[in-house]
């Protein structure tokens, strides 16, 4: 392994305890209990584990329950849907290549998501939204009746909607607008301007920040968390994507969460305790735990 694959370094611990609120661990080398302890090393104490698909949620709802610090979502990904009614034959998906199975094998897929989301150890359901990055015309009309279905299922059981929007932020607004959005609604891996960020603290949608907010181009990203309403920020992995600069391109994993508190914390002009702190609270009541 060359030194620009290698893991990056334990940063300096967080003498604040905060929470990784999107991490993938099942897309992450190593075991859930060593990933746990690195970042609990460094302060980060709990994590929100996210599925994508039928089995990563199961995954997801079965860690949580196995381990106190590890809070699930569950969903089928903005990308999943359209794979499961058209079909996948390059494999894509982690679930590998698979036949065109129609609206039925997305209506079966969703009721496993709904018996999931009933769980206790399942707090958010996510993440589910549009993504017109990855997903073509022929899927957008799958997608876009799986997030209404994922917002109609949060909303039943009470939890926590965690949407991915990419390339699709008007189209995301107005689908929350028109089912009516749960409770607590949190736009992970946050990629809107500032001025949705005003839209979204209007809303009262909390905006979850990854570590491409400390990216050179990023600077749209960092006027939007200059003005977005404390206590509506996140902080996120979304690990093994989006290692924060200057690991940019290393593996990602929740025992880097510091290095982004500290560039939020610069951000909003303010230290790197009261971030944290900000940032824990406004988790806990996301995710209401
Ligand atoms: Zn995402
Ligand atoms: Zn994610």
């Amino acid at each position: 392994m060359s030194a620009k694959d290698a893991p990056p370094p334990l940063p300096e611990p967080l003498l604040v305890e905060v929470a990784d609120s999107h991490t993938h661990l099942d897309m992450q080398s190593g075991t859930v209990e060593e990933a746990l302890a690195r970042a609990a090393a460094v302060g980060v104490t709990t994590v929100v584990q996210v599925g994508c698909d039928v089995k990563g949620s199961q995954w997801a709802a079965e860690t949580a329950a196995a381990h106190p610090s590890v809070h699930a979502a569950v969903a089928l990904h903005p990308n999943e849907a359209p794979r499961i009614v058209l079909g996948d034959p390059d494999g894509w998906s982690r679930q590998g290549a698979r036949e065109a199975g129609g609206d039925a094998a997305l209506d079966d897929a969703l009721a496993e998501i709904d018996r999931l989301a009933a769980l206790p150890h399942v707090l958010g359901v996510g993440e589910t939204g549009l993504d017109f990055f990855r997903t073509g015309p022929e899927g957008m009309a799958a997608q876009e009746r799986s997030f209404r279905a994922h917002i109609e299922i949060a909303k039943r059981h009470g939890k926590t909607l965690v949407i991915h929007d990419r390339e699709a932020h008007a189209d995301v607004l107005r689908v929350l607008d028109e089912e009516g959005a749960p409770e607590r609604t949190v736009f992970h891996c946050y990629s809107g301007d500032a001025e949705m960020a005003e839209i979204c603290a209007a809303e009262g949608y909390y905006m979850s920040f990854a570590g491409n907010m400390t990216f050179k181009n990023a600077q749209p990203l960092r006027d939007a968390l200059a003005v977005a309403p404390l206590d509506l920020v996140l902080v996120e992995t979304d690990a093994p994507f989006l290692t924060p600069a200057p690991f940019r391109g290393r593996p990602n994993a929740p025992y880097l969460i510091p290095v982004t508190v500290r560039a939020m914390a610069a951000v909003r002009g303010i230290d790197e305790n009261a971030m944290a702190e900000a940032l824990a609270v406004n988790t806990a009541r996301a995710f209401d735990y």
